[in-house]
């Protein structure tokens, strides 16, 4: 960080802004020039308030040179994390992970057709939501403590790990022993409360991009549930709000080379919620893998026409097989392991 003082200051004034920031054990470099003094700051200044520096009257401007995420950095943590759950290990080097199930789980032979189906096809997680998160307070919010069960029963007879969505950080002892991975939706990215509860287990977190949030404001989400202790995030780009109506969010497939560049931690996409149609899951789930991806979480379903929830989106079973298929063929092509 960089604090640069008035060219005017009184020598007391810039002494006082010096014993301050000394308090918080940085290596402190004074640079007097004649237009102004600059304060560079080594060491580790998420700590220090720019704009509260900024209030003071002698400093001109406050400059950040390092991200304010250290945890979640590349650059303090140069070997990529790889989250086990399962057969799966996401965020392996040349591997493609496939998370597939419905949007929601709606009965005990739905999730478990829909399961057996997926890890037919090659999928090596199912998800399924049993407490949603809805636009409405009339639409249907999911199955909750009955939906669980149901995905444990699936679990069970598929052997596969479960994704599911937590909503609520009273949840969280409840989801970190039934389940594998903890989705944690849009809508709640920015649910400070449940980011510090889950940052206190060790419960791999798919974190979802928020509607609206910049790359940045995702990683600080990231940021709150490692510095609470837990190191298992992935983060999922499942598209953002922008002008465009014509799908239901814009996928912004730059945010997967971006999140690789500056952190260590693996990043899925989510195609399904970004077209919000079923035909252009496959054109997108191709173009992940094409970016660098470390894989994708599909919803997948056995009579979309019929499901409760997000139904439009979702593949069929034999598609959803097609699309694995093409998947792998790609994945041949380029060396990946689908
Ligand atoms: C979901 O996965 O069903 C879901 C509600 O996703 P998102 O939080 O990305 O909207
Ligand atoms: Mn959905």
């Amino acid at each position: 960080m960089v604090v640069l003082v008035k060219p005017n200051a009184e020598e007391s004034e810039l002494q006082k802004i010096i014993k301050q920031l000394e308090k918080n054990e940085l290596e402190l470099t004074i640079m007097r020039g004649i237009e102004c003094t600059a304060i560079g700051l080594i060491g580790d200044t998420s700590q220090i308030d720019a704009e509260q520096l900024m209030l003071n009257p002698i400093i001109e401007r406050v400059m950040r040179v390092q991200e304010p995420y250290k945890k979640a950095s590349r650059k303090f943590h140069p070997d990529r994390t790889i989250i086990k759950a399962g057969n799966a290990e996401i965020g392996k080097d040349k591997t493609f992970t496939v998370i597939a199930g419905p949007c929601s789980v709606e009965s005990k032979e739905q999730i478990e057709e829909v399961a057996l189906s997926v890890k037919n096809s090659g999928a090596k997680l199912m998800r399924g939501g049993a407490f949603k998160p809805r636009t409405s307070p009339y639409s249907f919010q999911g199955l909750e403590l009955e939906g669980l069960e149901l995905l444990k029963g699936a679990r069970e007879k598929t052997g596969l790990p479960i994704v599911t969505e937590i909503m609520s950080p009273r949840m969280v002892e409840i989801f970190d022993r039934d389940v594998d991975i903890i989705q944690v939706g849009a809508r709640n990215m920015q649910n400070f409360d449940l980011l510090k509860e889950l940052g206190k287990t060790k419960k791999p977190i798919l974190l979802k991009r928020g509607l609206s949030s910049t790359i940045e404001e995702w990683l600080m989400s990231a940021e709150y549930i490692l510095a609470g202790g837990n190191p298992n995030v992935i983060f999922c780009e499942r598209g953002i709000r922008t002008f465009e109506t014509y799908t239901r969010n814009t996928l912004d497939l730059s945010a997967i080379p971006a999140i690789k560049k500056l952190s260590h931690l693996p990043v899925i996409v989510d195609p399904s919620h970004s077209a919000g149609m079923n035909w252009m899951v496959e054109p997108l789930s191709l173009a992940a893998m094409a970016v660098g991806a470390d894989g994708l979480i599909v919803e997948v379903h056995n009579n979309p026409a019929k499901a409760l929830c997000d139904g439009a989106q979702s593949l069929d079973m034999p598609q959803f097989a097609d699309l694995m298929n093409k998947l792998k063929k790609m994945g041949n092509s380029l060396g990946i392991n689908v």
